[in-house]
């Protein structure tokens, strides 16, 4: 009783069940695939549907304006509108994750270079009519540099009909753009670079496609991996770029769950705003686990333990209801699986030895008969990269192929298989050989011994 103070409970209707509403939209709207302009109906429809209040009603659907996923609108044929396509909502459920969590630029082009390089490598081999005269209109108008730049890229990883690389590839891409400053020009060679891309596309030599994308690649980078602002989205409300501004602050101070960031009243003397704005802006914050206001004496907004389980969660839903095939989740993860391998080799500390060695042990006393075994392997491996950007993308996939993949083959000599090469890889990196690493981790995706799977996950449930 005593730790809810007086007035705050009434003024702030259930945050936590409008957030968990609001999920339940988004998934709504990407399981069954509902387009722009669709009527997910009136507030006392969804209320009555979803069982819960009309104020928690409205207040899921301001955190669903706030990422421009639906819309409410007044009047005679009015009604909550959904405004993102399922693919745009897991992207933006993806970006969300990158931007709250405090991702840097650098982690972002880490990742990026080896995607943009496979989908060059798979344009190569799957572009159609339509695509070449999208993407030769794409070279006529985009000279000069500005948001054509990022229509190239968008439009390049389309042509590799990859639907996993394109939700996951275009939510990094469209995170970085969202960092460039707004007036930048893009690189002296820019439109030369996509140029010889495109042709080396079109002709299929996707080597050469690769060999350019990644030099254009190191050519941008150079450029544009400067710190880790983020330039507010022009369009972004008061209360969601306050709720970007507290999460930055979070992450330049170097704060760690259960830090208290101050009272409401500290708050709003710091960005000197109204109460309004400030409690919506903590409501996105807690929607996305970034800080939860605590009430009652010691409170205040208490920064929380992020996690990446929602956006994984939106990525499998989108993932299963377009019904890839499983060949165009495993190149993917077998991109991120290298990338992977070479940066924890680069960046190897002596704890992450000591971690690799007990893993090994730890592996070979318990590998009998439980095949996530040789997930927990790669997991361990991208802890070590010091890049949350392959963490996430690695998490996000292994969950989706979790509720895929069954076993297969004798277990027995499959699992020793998988611990003989998990050995062999390790060994390459403590020798601190990339190349070797890279190598070994390549054949070892190529024998295809464990199944690379997270814990199956049921379907429906919310985040864990
Ligand atoms: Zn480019
Ligand atoms: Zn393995």
């Amino acid at each position: 009783m005593d730790d809810e103070s007086a007035g705050a409970s009434t003024l702030t209707p259930a945050p936590k069940r409008a957030a968990v509403l609001c999920a339940q939209i988004e998934d709504e709207i990407i399981s069954a695939n509902l387009g722009s302009g669709h009527l997910l109906g009136s507030e006392s429809e969804l209320s009555q549907r979803y069982d819960v209040s009309k104020a928690v009603v409205r207040e899921a659907v301001r955190l669903l304006e706030h990422r421009r996923a639906a819309v409410a609108k007044r009047g005679r044929n009015g009604g909550i509108f959904v405004l993102a396509s399922a693919r745009d909502m897991a992207i933006s459920l993806v970006c969300n994750y990158i931007d709250f969590a405090g991702v840097s630029t650098r982690e972002l082009n880490e990742l990026r270079g080896p995607l943009e390089v496979l989908a060059v490598e798979r344009a190569a081999e799957h572009i159609d009519d339509d695509d070449i005269t999208k993407l030769r209109a794409l070279l006529r108008t985009s000279r000069g540099g500005g948001r054509p730049w990022l229509n190239m890229h968008r439009a390049l990883v389309a042509a590799s009909k990859n639907p996993a690389l394109d939700v996951l590839l275009g939510a990094i891409l469209d995170s970085i753009w969202k960092r460039v400053p707004v007036g930048i020009i893009a690189p002296k060679g820019t439109d030369d670079d996509h140029t010889a891309i495109v042709e080396a596309i079109i002709a299929g030599r996707a080597a050469d496609a690769a060999v350019l994308m990644r030099e254009h690649l190191n050519t941008l980078a150079r450029q544009t991996t400067r710190g880790t602002v983020t330039t507010p989205r022009p369009m972004a409300k008061l209360p969601a770029r306050l709720a970007e501004a507290i999460a930055r602050e979070i992450h330049s101070g170097g704060h760690v769950p259960g830090d208290v960031l101050g009272s409401e009243a500290d708050l709003l003397e710091q960005h000197g705003v109204s109460r309004g704005v400030l409690r919506e802006a903590v409501r996105i914050l807690e929607h996305h686990g970034v800080a939860a206001m605590h009430r009652g004496p010691g409170g205040g907004l208490v920064v929380g333990r992020m996690s990446s389980a929602r956006a994984a969660q939106a990525v499998r839903r989108y993932l299963d209801m377009m019904d890839i095939p499983s060949g165009s989740l495993s190149e993917v993860r077998n991109a991120i699986e290298l990338a992977t391998v070479e940066y924890a080799t680069m960046r190897l500390s002596d704890q992450d030895r000591k971690t690799l060695l007990q893993h090994l042990e730890f592996e070979d006393a318990e590998r009998s008969d439980q095949l996530e075994i040789g997930y927990q392997f790669h997991r361990v491996l991208s802890r070590m990269t010091d890049n949350r950007a392959i963490e996430l993308l690695a998490d996000v996939l292994s969950s989706v192929q979790g509720a895929r993949v069954s076993e297969k083959g004798d277990p027995g000599a499959l699992l020793d298989a998988m611990h003989r090469a998990h050995g062999r890889i390790a060994q390459a990196m403590l020798d601190g050989d990339v190349a070797v690493a890279r190598r070994r981790m390549t054949r070892h995706l190529q024998d295809g011994v464990d199944p690379l799977v997270g814990p199956s996950r049921s379907t429906g449930g919310s985040a864990a």
